[in-house]
């Protein structure tokens, strides 16, 4: 029960520490009462300051693909141009379509970014009156250039803008109201390193506004009952409790170690670590390399191809990883399964951790 904090680097879920767990044990408070409002006003300044923004950050008792469905339908007039370069990003395409909106698709090969030059050409005389994006796709290791895309299409007329951040936030810097995002989100897995269970978004006014408009919002992921809700430091639904207490407890925790920007800091370090063991050190004499090339890496997830008609498979990797030294790393995903392997290092992991999973990787690779 009590395994040593340190040794598990899922790209999320994410290793929750022991302090930030127990917080969960709290006792249950009248939901629409007088403390659960005090619990939301206390959550209120510490969730903007990790958004970036001086709008009402929503929390959903829901997975993160509950905001995604709920950027579509609230952000989407009629149709979408979906950057697709990984399974998340795909994701945003397959719940467009779902929800009855027309798709505009577009791909580049797995493991490369998008670029601001070749979204504005997408979108020209596309029709689209909105793009997505994932800001760290999770499934390929690749930080897409969110901040020079939301130029081009803040250029646009009416065009919004709907991130899925939900593994660069807090682990690398996410700026919503600078770079005029019209709605980020993100799930309490990931770089907040929290349980799973609670997702986290944030609406510009405009797409408040649009959302007015849009006559398929449904119920559950309508915005506009979490936006005049939470004014009033408020959940529409019954919010998940005891997951808040957890976030109440990290958010303090995350101020106390110094905010948001140290902790984008850490992470830095620790991609800066992975990199120079690949470029430098025993991963390149063992023959692998970065999937994103440099400059389009994720602060948070490193996503490693291994040596092409080598022995070692992404999955075998993982689990001697696990028998041999009880570490949880990775697979590739999807199609990547077998030629990538990936160390989630997002949440409260350190550089030293990070250094000490890397010796561990050093073996299982020496020895499959
Ligand atoms: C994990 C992840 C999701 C999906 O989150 P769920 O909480 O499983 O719904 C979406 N996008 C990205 C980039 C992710 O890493």
């Amino acid at each position: 029960m009590t395994a040593p904090f340190g040794k598990f680097f899922l790209p999320g879920p994410t290793e929750v520490l022991p302090e930030i767990a127990k917080a969960q044990e709290a006792p249950m408070i009248g939901h629409r009462g007088a403390k659960t409002e005090a619990l939301l006003a206390r959550l209120d300044e510490p969730l903007k300051a990790a958004f970036r923004t001086a709008n009402p950050v929503y929390i959903a008792a829901s997975s993160a693909t509950g905001l995604m469905e709920a950027a579509i339908r609230n952000g989407v007039r009629r149709k979408v141009l979906c950057l697709c370069n990984g399974s998340f990003s795909e994701r945003f395409a397959k719940i467009a379509a779902a929800c009855g909106k027309e798709v505009v698709k577009a791909e580049v090969p797995m493991g490369q970014a998008f670029e601001a030059e070749q979204v504005k050409a997408l979108l020209a005389n596309s029709g689209a009156d909105s793009v997505t994006a994932a800001h760290s796709e999770t499934s390929t290791g690749v930080l897409n250039p969110i901040a020079e895309i939301a130029q081009v299409v803040l250029a646009a007329p009416d065009v919004f803008f709907l991130v899925d951040a939900v593994t660069s936030l807090a682990g690398s810097p996410v700026e919503t109201d600078a770079w005029g995002l019209d709605f980020v989100l993100t799930g309490s897995q990931k770089a907040l390193a929290l349980p799973p269970g609670l997702a986290f978004g944030v609406a510009s006014p405009r797409m408040l506004e649009r959302a007015r408009t849009l006559p398929d919002r449904g119920i559950y992921l309508d915005l506009i009952p979490y936006d005049e809700a939470i004014r009033k430091r408020q959940t529409p639904y019954t919010p998940a409790l005891s997951l808040m207490y957890a976030l109440e407890a990290q958010l303090n925790r995350i101020a106390a170690d110094g905010g948001i920007e140290k902790r984008w800091a850490r992470h830095n370090a620790m991609r800066e670590r992975v990199e120079k063991w690949v470029a430098k050190e025993a991963g390149a004499k063992l023959g692998l390399a970065y999937l994103p090339r440099e400059g389009r890496r994720s602060w948070t997830v490193s996503c490693l191809k291994l040596p092409e008609g080598g022995k070692a498979l992404g999955g075998a990797v993982a689990k001697a990883m696990d028998a041999k030294f009880g570490y949880t790393i990775g697979a590739g995903y999807g199609k990547l399964k077998d030629g990538t392997i990936r160390i989630g290092h997002m949440g409260d992991h350190t550089v030293a951790e990070v250094e000490a999973l890397l010796g561990a990787l050093e073996e299982v690779l020496k020895s499959v």
